[in-house]
């Protein structure tokens, strides 16, 4: 029915029998404790599901970023949030392009393994926001260590990750050309960092996500920690970011059927006026617009996926899928709560809890107006605004 789907029904299969072990009352109860879903995370590292990228030679399944979208899409769509996890397939990436082969052999089998875990990445910062390029977290070398000094928020997973993907300025802005130069990416040990150099706050917030604030304190961390060349680290975290949106536009696809098929069959079965409410074109219409436009932002995540796993630009792509599947599960959430009435705002629907999941994503991990203003700039070749 939906675009794509048969082409990997075994691949779904196996993910839907692995979610149905966890069912909607497990994720609402450790959304309302605001724990994290330790049982399910691991039955899903447990089946191989979290190693999914990483190459057979290091212990994983090999496949691209088409397989990882549709393992976090039916996460969401069982009515779970993938955002617990989906830290690690992205992550992946980025040591995979851009890591030694010493990093590799070291990290890649113990993840397929699921004695580490790669679910954190730490960009965002407290003062500069979106603006990414003039982060002020630094890493300065000294012999074979490099020192951190700086503040981060909104990282998350950091009590669940035993490794995290680091942004940092290795040289100063005011000696590089372009603001995009002089900042590297590093693979942070976090059981190493904890209380010596990095301490972390966690934040409360309305989706039951684990996320924190970290602050670096003279955090020495080795030199053989950097991945790839110091001062490129922006060229391969975009790269991560491209992985990221598209991952995420899945996931917004997962909850916009969730919520579609949770709007029929309640439409169906509510009678009101004698009759069932999805009678009224009222009702009917808001469902079938949802439908409809989860199909179209369907379709411009797979594009995005292909075009990353043949590395081709798709920076295009994996903005306008993030956009199109994000404005498109907002809205199915919206018509959703409309149609369950009152009772849409009652717990053990799940209906507040996803519409309170999905509304995230006109937000992180990049804004709707940055995504419009991307495609204004660098496919429309518009001005540039900021
Ligand atoms: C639950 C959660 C988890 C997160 N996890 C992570 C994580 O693991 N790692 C990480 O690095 N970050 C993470 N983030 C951070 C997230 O990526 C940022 O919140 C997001 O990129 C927006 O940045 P900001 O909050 O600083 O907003 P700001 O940059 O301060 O922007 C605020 C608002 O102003 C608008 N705005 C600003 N400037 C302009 C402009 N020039 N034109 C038009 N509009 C503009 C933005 O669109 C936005 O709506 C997370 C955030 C949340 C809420």
């Amino acid at each position: 029915m939906i675009a794509d789907e048969e082409d990997h029904r075994d691949l779904r299969d196996a993910l839907r029998a692995l979610c149905a072990e966890f069912p909607a009352e497990y994720h609402r109860k450790h959304g309302a404790a605001e724990t994290y879903p330790e049982e399910f995370i691991t039955a899903l590292t447990e089946a191989g599901w979290l190693a999914a990228m990483i190459p057979e030679e290091y212990g994983g399944s090999g496949l691209g970023l088409t397989e990882a979208s549709i393992i976090m899409e039916e996460i969401n769509r069982s009515g779970g949030n993938a955002g617990h996890c989906h830290g690690q397939m992205y992550n992946m990436g980025t040591l995979l392009r851009h890591g030694s082969e010493a990093q590799k052999k070291e990290f890649l089998p113990k993840i397929a393994s699921g004695e580490l875990r790669l679910q954190s990445m730490g960009v965002t910062e407290p003062t500069t926001g979106t603006d990414t390029t003039k982060l002020k977290t630094t890493a300065v070398k000294k012999g074979d260590r490099y020192v951190v000094n700086g503040q981060k928020v909104w990282i998350s997973r950091i009590q669940h990750s035993d490794l995290m993907i680091l942004l940092a300025r290795t040289t100063p802005l005011a000696e590089v050309q372009r603001k995009s130069q002089g900042l590297s990416i590093f693979l942070v040990d976090l059981k190493e960092a904890i209380g010596n150099g990095l301490s972390v706050t966690p934040i409360r917030n309305m989706v039951g996500h684990e996320t924190n604030e970290l602050f670096f304190d003279d955090l020495e961390i080795p030199a053989a920690s950097l991945i790839g060349e110091e001062g490129r680290g922006f060229k391969y975290i975009l790269d991560g970011l491209n992985a990221e949106r598209t991952l995420i536009a899945a996931e917004c696809i997962g909850d916009g059927y969730w919520f579609v098929d949770k709007m029929v069959a309640y439409a169906n079965e509510r009678t009101v006026f004698e009759r069932p409410i999805g009678q009224n074109q009222g009702v009917q219409f808001p469902i079938a617009r949802a439908y409809v436009d989860i199909e179209a932002a369907n379709l411009m995540r797979f594009k995005a996926a292909r075009k990353f796993d043949a590395h081709a630009d798709c920076g295009a792509e994996a903005n306008m899928a993030k956009l199109l599947a994000a404005d498109a599960s907002w809205q199915a959430a919206n018509a959703c709560l409309q149609t369950f009435g009152g009772f849409g705002f009652a717990e053990e629907y799940d209906v507040e809890r996803k519409f309170r999941e999905t509304r995230l994503y006109q937000v992180a991990p990049i804004s709707t107006n940055f995504i419009l203003s991307y495609v204004a700039e660098h496919v429309l070749g518009l001005p540039r605004s900021f």
